[in-house]
């Protein structure tokens, strides 16, 4: 009886699920690389997201309990490209040791204004980039888990392959003259220049500070001036000043683009493939004559 026991407990323990004490913590820093390490890491580690569904990680500004998270990491995702400015102050208050992996290592970086734009994995071709780069990071902090970071992160990219085949060909179906449309956030340069559609950022309008009249009056006259058949919101901004801009203009409100955040679970985008997926709709709807 006891060897059957002692049988049965190896089998378990061969089989069943990984126990807590033996995955791998790790921390990342915004839920969309959060869902990129969820899915290479699998029930292998243990993901703990700095900033959350719904919130800006340009302007974020950490917790003395993001501290304690980062200290008792073994690696700690990060996007760069200037993306997470507050990081390095973070770093260096959680004791300086945290292994910071840049997870958009080996991406052409496209320019934002003067400076690096950090939106790289609204291309899904980039997105395969992160998800490598984070496979290579978990299997060398956990080698004995490598080979299962690897098929998960297989079957990871097979899924990115197909999502950037349905981008494609819902971008092909809209008309070549009507790809184009304007964006609270500048947050889709890298989506432009894989997919062809042209986001416009409405003049003088950022997320840190509210539009004048007569901000409002220059972007409704750029609207008409090109033609612009679509104006989206998008979940960190003031949506009102949006639908006015529409109303008159009667350019198409397409609803919102999420760029630099999942929703929560219960949201449109809980995950990246839900992301892009949404937001390929809502262009695709918003442009179609
Ligand atoms: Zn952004």
């Amino acid at each position: 009886m006891i060897r059957f026991w002692l049988i049965a407990l190896a089998v378990l323990a061969a089989t069943g699920p990984v126990r807590s004490a033996d995955r791998l913590n790790v921390v990342a820093s915004f839920s969309i690389l959060g869902d990129f390490v969820s899915n290479v890491g699998g029930d292998r580690v243990d993901v703990t997201t700095l900033v959350g569904p719904n919130s800006d990680a340009h302007v974020y500004a950490p917790t003395p309990s993001d501290a304690k998270k980062v200290a008792d990491a073994k690696l700690v995702f990060v996007n760069g490209l200037g993306f997470e400015g507050w990081l390095p102050r973070l770093v260096k208050s959680a004791g300086g040791k945290a292994a910071v992996v840049t997870t958009t290592t080996g991406i052409a970086p496209l320019k934002l204004g003067s400076e690096a734009d950090p939106h790289a994995w609204q291309s899904v071709a980039n997105a395969k980039i992160y998800v490598a780069n984070i496979r290579d990071a978990l299997a060398a902090a956990a080698p004995a888990d490598a080979e299962a970071f690897k098929s998960k992160a297989n079957a990871y990219l097979a899924d990115l392959d197909a999502l950037e085949r349905e981008v494609r060909e819902a971008v092909a179906k809209i008309p070549e003259n009507r790809r184009k449309v304007i964006s609270t956030h500048n947050a889709f340069g890298y989506f432009a220049a894989a997919y062809g559609v042209e986001f416009i950022a409405p003049l003088g309008v950022s997320t840190e500070s509210e539009p004048s009249a007569r901000d409002i009056a220059a972007i409704i006259t750029q609207i008409k001036t090109a033609k612009i058949p679509a104006v989206f919101l998008e979940n960190i901004t003031d949506p009102r000043l949006m639908g006015r801009i529409a109303a008159e203009t009667g350019a198409k409100v397409g609803g919102t683009l999420y760029s630099d955040s999942l929703t929560a679970e219960k949201g449109d985008s809980p995950t990246y493939i839900a992301m892009v997926r949404h937001n390929i709709k809502a262009l695709t709807s918003a442009l179609s004559p």
